[in-house]
């Protein structure tokens, strides 16, 4: 596919690609092959890959592959361009910073956009109480330094983390994360004073509700740690690796409730589920629950790296002056990025259109759902939406026909991503940029696929 967009064209109009699934070589065609040929001889074994395919650009709803192939995105780069790829706003304020200055270090000669993007999230989390942050590169470097925080704020050690939980790859977020294969194998010892305690899964716990599975974990905390050692208890309200857990109405709350009683640094991990994803600003906001400290990434710059930490002003400024920083966090493009994409993300209320994404998608699997008995469970929010695949009748995972499903899809052109602690969880989590058309498409295309 021949480039037709001049750089000015693309900063006035956004990346002007055709919302179209188009196939026109095998797949992967010869360029990408020849690419994953450089990729295979060059780059680790250890990093994995989804696709074999390429990618030349990307915009709304679609990715377009060096050989040409427009491929329907259900992916978002793993929740990450909300907003679209290359969206106008951010590709305007990322080519104007990157000609001003590409790094201070905000910790030796500080800048405007750290701050600006600061006031922002201290705005848009929940909680009207003084709120502060901090910027950081990545999800796992956001959730190390909450752990910091929460640590140096209540004193304490212990971290309560929950079974199924993603919080990162780094040393400590791979003790917090629940998964062993592929996140933690061979890669010990990790660190200590982390907990699992029992989640909320409504599709396997049977009928219990939220408020009598926190009373489970509530319990064990109680039991095994005391509520007075416990510095934190991170959560994502909505598991995202896991399998898209939408835990029981209740179950957050009595938890929050739990970390009020005893001092407990209540930590919201909405690196996936925040930044308009559910249909909120942030996933908590779904059973008003308003955490301490909210840790986010993903979503917050329309593809730059960027992350951040913020919470009560009071816990934020509990540690000594120099305890946090980085080199490069809150690098000043990833900031101009990331006020891009917040003004899109208001401008174009796109919590209003994960909602809508949300009621698209969710009648169209419940009725594929009841002819097809290998989908035990269709769940989610605005447009964060999964399918759980198992043996009909029974919750037996099959992680085999969940890997076939999503095959038959790359072969058509739409890009989709399993996830889930049994393998056997199909999610979806298009750009909120996607015309309805397109979305709408790739579902034929799962349905065909079924
Ligand atoms: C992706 C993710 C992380 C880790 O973020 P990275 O930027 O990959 O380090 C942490 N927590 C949650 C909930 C995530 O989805």
């Amino acid at each position: 596919m021949t480039d037709t967009l001049d750089p000015a064209t693309l900063a006035a109009t956004g990346p002007d690609i055709p919302q179209v699934r188009r196939l026109v070589t095998t797949i992967p065609g010869p360029r990408s092959q020849a690419l994953t040929d450089r990729r295979t001889a060059s780059v680790s074994a250890g990093v994995g890959g989804t696709l074999p395919v390429f990618a030349e650009r990307a915009g709304g709803g679609v990715i377009v592959d060096v050989d040409g192939n427009s491929w329907i995105d259900l992916g978002s780069g793993i929740a990450v361009t909300n907003i679209g790829n290359s969206h106008p706003f951010v590709v305007a304020n990322v080519t104007e910073q990157v000609a001003k200055f590409t790094h201070t270090c905000f910790m030796v000669t500080p800048y405007e956009g750290y701050v600006a993007v600061s006031e922002h999230l201290n705005d848009l989390t929940p909680g009207d109480h003084d709120k502060k942050s901090a910027l950081f590169n990545s999800g796992a470097e956001a959730v190390e330094n909450a752990v910091k925080i929460a640590r140096a704020h209540t004193g304490r050690a212990a971290v309560v983390v929950f079974e199924h939980g993603y919080h990162g790859r780094t040393n400590l977020t791979m003790a917090l994360t629940a998964k062993n294969m592929p996140y933690k194998q061979s890669f010990g010892p990790f660190a200590p004073e982390v907990y699992r305690m029992p989640m909320s899964y409504p599709f396997r716990d049977g009928p219990h509700d939220g408020a009598e599975v926190a009373s489970w974990a509530i319990s064990k905390m109680d039991k095994e740690l005391g509520g007075t050692n416990i510095a934190a208890i991170i959560i994502e309200p909505i598991q995202g690796e896991g399998g898209f857990i939408v835990p029981a109405p209740g179950y957050l709350p009595a938890l929050r409730e739990y970390a009020t009683q005893h001092g407990i640094v209540f930590v919201a991990d909405e690196i996936q589920t925040g930044f308009a994803r559910t249909g909120q600003w942030f996933a908590c906001e779904h059973e008003a629950v308003v955490p301490d400290l909210i840790t986010t990434a993903k979503g917050i710059a329309g593809g730059l790296p960027l992350a951040a930490v913020t919470g009560r002003a009071q816990i934020m400024d509990s540690v000594h002056v120099g305890g946090l920083g980085g080199t490069y966090g809150g690098n000043p493009i990833a900031c101009a990025a990331a006020l891009g994409a917040i003004e899109a993300m208001k401008s174009e209320d796109l919590c209003a259109r994960a909602r809508h994404i949300e009621s698209i998608m969710i009648p169209r699997l419940r009725s594929l759902a009841q002819s097809h008995p290998e989908i035990g469970d269709v769940r989610g929010r605005g447009a964060m939406i999964a399918i759980e695949l198992v043996q009909p009748g029974t919750t037996t995972p099959d992680s085999e026909l969940t890997q076939r499903i999503a095959k038959a899809c790359h072969a058509q052109g739409v890009l989709v991503l399993t996830a889930g602690t049994y393998g056997n969880v199909l999610r979806f989590l298009p750009p909120l940029s996607i015309p309805d058309h397109l979305l709408n498409e790739g579902l034929d295309v799962l349905e065909g696929a079924f």
